[in-house]
């Protein structure tokens, strides 16, 4: 029997070079070996002040996009239409320590964020949202989480959900999930290479999969390559996030070429961006084929999700059963 994964992702707007390449392409890639479900975790989408008829827009914009990239329909699910999770949290909320949702980092990042942008407001969802992220791996009761190291510190917390609850009912009722590290590049702003890809940081910080080829061919061109603080023979954050962009691309044959051009000293950068554009460009076309296909038959997409979504909520529903039996709620079986 195939390991079972458990992905989740915030329909937070587009997506970007630096989401497909450090998150989504790995999916893509899992979907092989694994069986995978993969969450458009909307109630995740609550915790930050936000706009509820953008939230159901974002929300199938993402999935039309995940779609676009090669992710398969029957393993997406959104996370408001299996209400299970947010049940199994609050059963959690009892079952988690609270001074270690204090010390998680992600909360004091983006509480400040939260802040800024909304006159001090910091919502309880916020502070608690790890749990729903436990809630969200045990639901299904997941072998393997792909995590990147800004997940780690959450992933322990569930870890320790689930090792209390058990402890509690005195069964081994829930999987102990594993981190699946797995080596995903860091994509920088070619705008200004010192910082990550961002959809947060503004337009210019991100480059779009699914922007026309002009855009595409337009922002790549423009990429900051000298940033005037490179010693002399040393390889600017420019240069190297457009060579680790190639690379992503998967374009060997033109990374090599490239790259022996670099050393020799032969690098011409108008060459460079315009080999890193053709490979982004042959790749984002793909993409944009499939989601138009996808988007062209959308209401039987929408369908599929609903369909996939109720499939999946079979195993929450079994879960939550049990759960409330060995937690002593209600009287399930009778
Ligand atoms: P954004 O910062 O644009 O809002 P998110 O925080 O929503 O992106 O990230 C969604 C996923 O994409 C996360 O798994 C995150 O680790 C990954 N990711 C985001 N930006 C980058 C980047 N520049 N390079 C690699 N991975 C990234």
């Amino acid at each position: 029997m195939k390991k079972r994964i458990l992905s989740c992702i915030q329909p937070t707007g587009d997506m970007h070079l630096g989401n497909y390449f450090g998150a989504v392409k790995n999916w893509v890639d899992l979907q092989a070996d694994y069986e995978c479900f993969y969450g458009v975790v909307d109630y995740h989408a609550m915790t930050m002040p936000y706009d509820p008829k953008k939230l159901k827009n974002n929300v199938w914009d993402l999935i039309f996009n995940l779609i676009g990239v090669g992710v398969d329909v029957e393993n997406l699910f959104i996370q408001s239409l299996v209400p299970e999770h947010a049940e199994l949290s609050w059963i959690f909320n009892c079952f988690t320590p609270f001074g270690r949702l204090g010390q998680m980092t992600q909360f004091k990042d983006k509480s400040s964020q939260s802040s800024e942008k909304s006159e001090g407001f910091i919502s309880a969802g916020l502070f608690t949202y790890p749990i729903l992220q436990a809630a969200d791996i045990l639901i299904y009761n997941a072998d393997f989480v792909p995590v990147g190291k800004d997940q780690e510190q959450h992933l322990e917390l569930t870890r320790t959900v689930a090792q209390r609850f058990n402890n509690q009912v005195k069964k081994e009722y829930f999987t102990i999930p594993e981190c699946l590290f797995t080596e995903t590049p860091k994509i920088m702003s070619t705008a200004d290479p010192s910082r990550k890809m961002s959809k947060s940081a503004g337009e210019k910080h991100y480059i779009s999969v699914f922007a026309d080829e002009a855009r595409l061919r337009k922002q790549i061109r423009s990429a900051v390559t000298d940033s005037g603080d490179t010693l002399e023979g040393e390889m600017s954050a420019g240069v190297k996030n457009l060579f680790e962009i190639l690379r992503a691309c998967g374009a060997d044959e033109a990374y090599a070429e490239m790259m022996k051009n670099h050393e020799s000293g032969e690098l011409r950068y108008a060459e460079f961006k315009d080999v890193v554009a053709d490979a982004v460009v042959g790749l984002c076309a793909e993409f944009k084929a499939r989601k138009e296909e996808a988007l062209a038959n959308k209401k039987d997409i929408k369908y599929k999700i609903k369909q996939s979504s109720a499939e999946i909520r079979k195993t929450a529903q079994q879960t939550i059963k049990d759960v409330k039996e060995l937690a002593g709620l209600g009287n399930v079986k009778f």
